[in-house]
């Protein structure tokens, strides 16, 4: 059970730590010498029990997660997390002020677009707040945050049921440095942030989110499981809208299926329905292992000297790499950059390759390169990385 350790910057499923890997294959074949995997017990057993209530302490503790607040797992990936997250909060909004108002989007990016896109499609009223795209400057691309300045007249004095807003935009690496004062100011908003590709990188306040949600496979596991930290207050203004469905039903206020029905699911503690507990097991042992290595303000340290060392080779050939992510929100997990020479795209990831630099195409809507420095990935791996990029530059 061993490998070279890998230098690989793909986007998602990404890389994982190779012991925690190890860990995981030997309990998938005989898990506690129960003589039985971890992913063939009951997910109703005192075993996956404990993985559940386990990885939910760990992950309690990484991230500081308040009294207020709830942990929960479902399937799904963040796809789901789109549409449960807008009928969930729908409801809520309705179930604490007995009437309905529009989410609104931060769109930075296209997961935050399609965000937005499935909310509306769920026949949901959705407000864009802020396009980046629209942005002055911008031109119809994503690759700035506008400052708050220029979009906050348009929350002032509205009603939401949320506002959303996906801290990482993935494919156009793009990264909100902080949550906007001007949602956190306003405490009768709750702020829905989509973590997919930045839990557990950098340290947050968890008490200025409604709610988080995060699907696993890039910072924290395998394909499979989302995971979400909710106020407990939100779960309560669900279940007392759930409890008038003909007023939801008047509302237009779509019904949520039953195993994406957040009072349901924590109710259940995660397990209303069948939870992959593999998939869990890992999870949780990537939680185990960060907090081996000094937790998430340890991890942030790494990640942002990574992100200092990439940003930096690709920065020192202004005449041969493109970054068209502004400086101000260049994203630490997801670096994308394009060559200014026509014709060496091919050329650039043949040489990585060669060097074992692997994972490194860009997103098939952006084109270019991504590297992907997510916390699985080690600093040795960003050096090799960034010699590659200086090294390409000076011989072409
Ligand atoms: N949100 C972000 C930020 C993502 O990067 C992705 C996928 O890459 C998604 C949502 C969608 O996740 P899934 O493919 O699990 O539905």
């Amino acid at each position: 059970l061993d490998r070279e350790e890998p230098n690989y910057f793909g986007a998602g499923p990404a890389q994982l730590p190779t012991s925690v890997l190890q860990q995981a294959a030997k309990d998938l074949i005989n898990y506690k010498d129960l003589g039985l995997g971890v992913g063939e017990i009951s997910h109703r057993s005192k075993d996956a029990t404990e993985v559940i209530d386990n990885s939910k302490a760990h992950l309690r503790k990484l991230l500081n997660v308040p009294e207020t607040h709830e942990v929960f797992y479902m399937q799904g990936g963040g796809t789901t997390g789109f549409s449960s997250l807008a009928s969930n909060l729908a409801a809520a909004y309705v179930g604490r002020t007995g009437e309905a108002a529009p989410g609104g989007y931060l769109v930075t990016g296209s997961w935050s677009q399609k965000a937005e896109e499935e909310a509306k499609r769920l026949r949901l009223a959705t407000e864009v707040i802020m396009d980046a795209r629209k942005a002055p400057g911008a031109e119809g691309k994503f690759g700035a945050i506008p400052d708050e300045a220029q979009w906050a007249s348009r929350i002032a004095g509205k009603k939401f049921s949320y506002v959303y807003l996906c801290e990482n935009e993935t494919v156009h690496g793009v990264e909100w440095p902080a949550l906007p004062q001007c949602l956190v100011d306003r405490e009768d908003i709750e702020i829905v942030a989509d973590l997919s590709s930045d839990i557990l990188s950098r340290e947050v306040d968890i008490s200025q989110y409604g709610v988080i949600m995060a699907g696993a496979q890039k910072n924290i596991g395998l394909a499979g499981l989302t995971l979400y930290i909710i106020k407990k207050s939100i779960l309560e203004d669900i279940k007392k809208a759930e409890a008038d469905d003909a007023k939801l039903a008047a509302l237009g206020i779509p019904v949520t299926p039953i195993a994406f029905s957040y009072p349901t699911v924590v109710k259940n503690n995660s397990a209303y329905n069948t939870i992959p507990i593999f998939t869990l097991h890992i999870m949780d042992l990537v939680f185990q292992n960060l907090l081996k290595q000094g937790g998430v303000a340890h991890q942030q340290q790494v990640n942002e000297q990574k992100a200092r060392v990439l940003y930096g080779a690709l920065d020192a050939h202004p005449e041969f790499y493109n970054l068209p992510v502004d400086k101000g929100c260049r994203s630490k997990m997801n670096v994308v950059f394009t060559l200014k020479k026509e014709g060496l795209d091919e050329k650039f990831l043949s040489g990585a390759a060669a060097l074992k630099l692997t994972g490194l195409k860009g997103h098939r809507s952006v084109g270019g390169f991504r590297a992907s420095i997510y916390n699985a990935v080690s600093l040795e791996s960003v050096q090799k990385l960034a010699d590659y990029v200086a090294a390409f530059a000076k011989e072409n």
